[in-house]
């Protein structure tokens, strides 16, 4: 049986004030839950890790980048390493955001480097993959994807190590979802591919996260698809009441 995952990308929102009583109103809501039946990932902007890391210490919550570099140290200017997530007290990492590979370039080779260095460090990650609206309506949907995760996935990646995110890049911030059966469908081909690069066993138990305008008026609906076992979410995770309104959808699950 998958756990599910709730997690939060906040991208590049929040200051000091606003992200710490974020953090605060989820650590407290989830530090309520005896024995939580979901786990729950919030990923701040690198501004804020340190103090987000500190607010929901001890919460049960895991806290971690949005990115992170392939390298472990160096003359990387501006980039920040998974050994520094690591030591700050962070969880995991997102790597291969639509954002990050649209914005800077990232290639599925830059993605899986990127993931290798964050298990090396000891770090989960959540490896992001979707296809645009032009490969959609080309009917390349699973081919794109089929490649993001052939390119992407380290080989001997691990569950419980490595989460999956499926989010259609149309889908992103625009209110926009596939159908159910849409997503069921490109989850059942991540797990079937996955099966083929890491076996089958691995693949049956690797979360797979659905992303792309999860709300509360869909969490429930997309969450009971058999092969989605979490949410990513983007926009709906930056006010306390909308994100703890999708994770309590796995409350009675
Ligand atoms: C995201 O950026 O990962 C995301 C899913 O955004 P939104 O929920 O706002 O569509």
């Amino acid at each position: 049986m998958r756990r599910k995952l709730i997690a939060g990308n906040w991208k590049m929102n929040g200051l000091t004030q606003d992200g710490v009583a974020l953090a605060k109103g989820l650590s407290d809501l989830y530090r309520t839950l005896t024995k939580p039946s979901f786990d729950m990932f919030i990923a701040p902007p690198f501004t804020l890790l340190s103090k987000v890391v500190e607010t929901a210490k001890e919460s049960g919550i895991w806290v971690g980048g949005q990115d992170c570099s392939m390298y472990d140290s160096g003359a990387h200017t501006g980039d920040v390493s998974p050994v520094m997530l690591k030591d700050l007290g962070c969880g995991g990492v997102i790597v291969g955001h639509s954002e990050r590979r649209a914005d800077h370039g990232e290639t599925n080779d830059i993605v899986k480097a990127k993931a290798e260095a964050a298990l090396k460090a000891g770090l989960g990650v959540i490896i992001c993959v979707g296809e645009t609206l032009a490969e959609r309506e080309a009917g390349k949907t699973l081919d794109v994807v089929g490649s993001q995760i052939k390119g992407s996935v380290p080989e001997g990646a691990k569950a419980g190590h490595v989460v999956i995110a499926y989010e259609p890049v149309w889908a992103i911030g625009t209110g926009k979802t596939p159908t159910t059966d849409d997503v069921q469908e490109v989850h059942a081909f991540m797990r079937q591919k996955l099966a083929g690069l890491l076996g089958e066993e691995t693949a049956q138990q690797m979360q797979l996260l659905y992303g792309g305008s999860v709300k509360p008026s869909n969490a429930k609906e997309l969450l009971s698809l058999p092969d989605v076992d979490g949410a990513l979410v983007g926009g709906a995770s930056l006010k306390v009441d909308d994100f703890w309104a999708i994770a309590s959808t796995q409350l009675s699950a």
